[in-house]
């Protein structure tokens, strides 16, 4: 039976970081990642996830099925996050919640649902986008389309673009938007941008779905999840969001996710629920319980709360910090042209660095960066910023 199976190429992100293990040189450097790293080059293991650990172990308890739509305690602390502790969708029921398998499996389940409930309709994301969006809609059956988002002469949001191309969509539309900490370019929009795309979404009758891969990443965690209270703020009464806790609890293989839908009433959202259910218990039939149960504990523990808080601020603000060092540097060497990375929010910079730039990072100095020049900027520390800067200022002068 698998005599003439065609072999389709391998995720060329994960074929990087094999080069780079390989690759013996001391100084290397692996930009290409999409993992924050501590100043150690480390994973971090976030203390409060550490703690509730220990407490859960503690407590030995017994590892029965979790319902469809996960563990309680985890969708009802994701919604008070994703939509904020006073939500107005909350209290009316209109939110249905269930856990997934990272942020992943709910863009997959969420995709899944659509297309059972809008067959017809076509999906537009960013151009360009997290690579797996398009493949993650195109294999639930979708069309999928792009939408102008970024400008590479100002290496930010090109807005104007995006508001046209946003018009031009037939009504029912879905429009996959990134919350913030946009996946890869690092250009996010303003508060007064969001109300223009959603009054935008609202008029022409297009469907939100909102992923935040990276909320805490940028400003915090209320203000990285303002373009969902925008949304739901314009009116617009259906709508999706995806999150994930890969990265702002360091969680990335216990695979937290959650799929939220919002509905016109509470009952209307049930019966959403009850097919997202269907869908789930197709696939995988119920998520797991370690992840979902680290993150309801932090979530459920004031002291752990407030431990997680600090932790999540001292990962933005290290990325800040490296970001900003990085654009003195550079322009310290003779080269001012790179402080938009300055401006560029979450764990990704669109460095404006060309493929044959990249390719030069990688042969002469060991840094590898994927080839549209994304680098990613958690994955730089104090002690290797002088290495980079010089490198990126050597290749980008030929
Ligand atoms: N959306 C975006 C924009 C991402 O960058 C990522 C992770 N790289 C995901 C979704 C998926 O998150 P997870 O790892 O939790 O599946």
């Amino acid at each position: 039976f698998f005599a003439n199976v065609e072999q389709v190429p391998g995720d060329p992100i994960l074929g990087l970081t094999e080069a780079y293990n390989a690759d013996p040189r001391p100084t290397k450097v692996n930009l290409g990642v999409g993992i924050y790293y501590d100043e150690d080059g480390r994973i971090p293991l976030l203390r409060a996830v550490q703690l509730i650990e220990q407490q859960l172990a503690a407590e030995a308890k017994p590892r029965g099925y979790l319902p469809i739509d996960g563990l309680p305690a985890y969708t009802q602390a994701t919604q008070k996050l994703v939509f904020g502790e006073g939500s107005e969708l909350i209290a009316s029921g209109r939110v249905a919640t269930a856990q997934t398998i990272g942020g992943s499996g709910a863009l997959r389940v969420g995709a899944d649902l659509l297309h059972k409930l809008l067959p017809h309709a076509t999906v537009a994301i960013s151009n360009p986008s997290w690579e797996n969006h398009r493949a993650v809609f195109g294999a639930a059956g979708f069309e999928v389309v792009d939408y102008t988002y970024f400008d590479n002469a100002s290496h930010g949001l090109d807005f104007a673009g995006m508001i046209a191309d946003l018009q031009k969509l037939q009504p029912g539309t879905v429009v996959l938007l990134h919350a913030c900490c946009h996946n890869p370019t690092g250009a996010d929009l303003d508060t007064a941008q969001w109300q223009q795309v959603a009054a935008l979404l609202k008029d022409r009758q297009l469907f939100p779905f909102i992923d935040m891969a990276y909320q805490g990443f940028d400003k915090g965690i209320e203000q990285d999840g303002q373009a969902v209270r925008i949304i739901a703020e314009a009116g617009i009464d259906s709508f999706i969001v995806a999150n994930s806790y890969s990265k702002s609890f360091s969680l990335y293989g216990e695979r937290v996710g959650a799929l939220s839908v919002v509905g016109p009433d509470a009952a209307s959202t049930r019966a959403v629920q009850s097919q997202v259910k269907r869908i789930i218990r197709t696939i995988y039939s119920s998520p797991s319980t370690h992840g979902a149960a680290l993150v309801a504990g932090v979530l459920g523990s004031a002291e752990l709360r407030g431990m997680w808080g600090a932790e999540l601020t001292a990962m933005r603000e290290r990325i800040h910090a490296l970001r900003a060092g990085m654009v003195q540097k550079l322009a310290a060497l003779g080269a001012p042209e790179f402080g938009f990375i300055q401006q560029q929010a979450g764990m990704f910079s669109y460095s404006g660095l060309s493929k044959a730039q990249v390719d030069r990072l990688r042969d002469e100095f060991g840094i590898y960066a994927v080839g549209t020049g994304r680098i990613c900027v958690a994955a730089l520390s104090q002690k290797n910023l002088d290495y980079v800067a010089k490198a990126v200022y050597d290749v980008s002068r030929g």
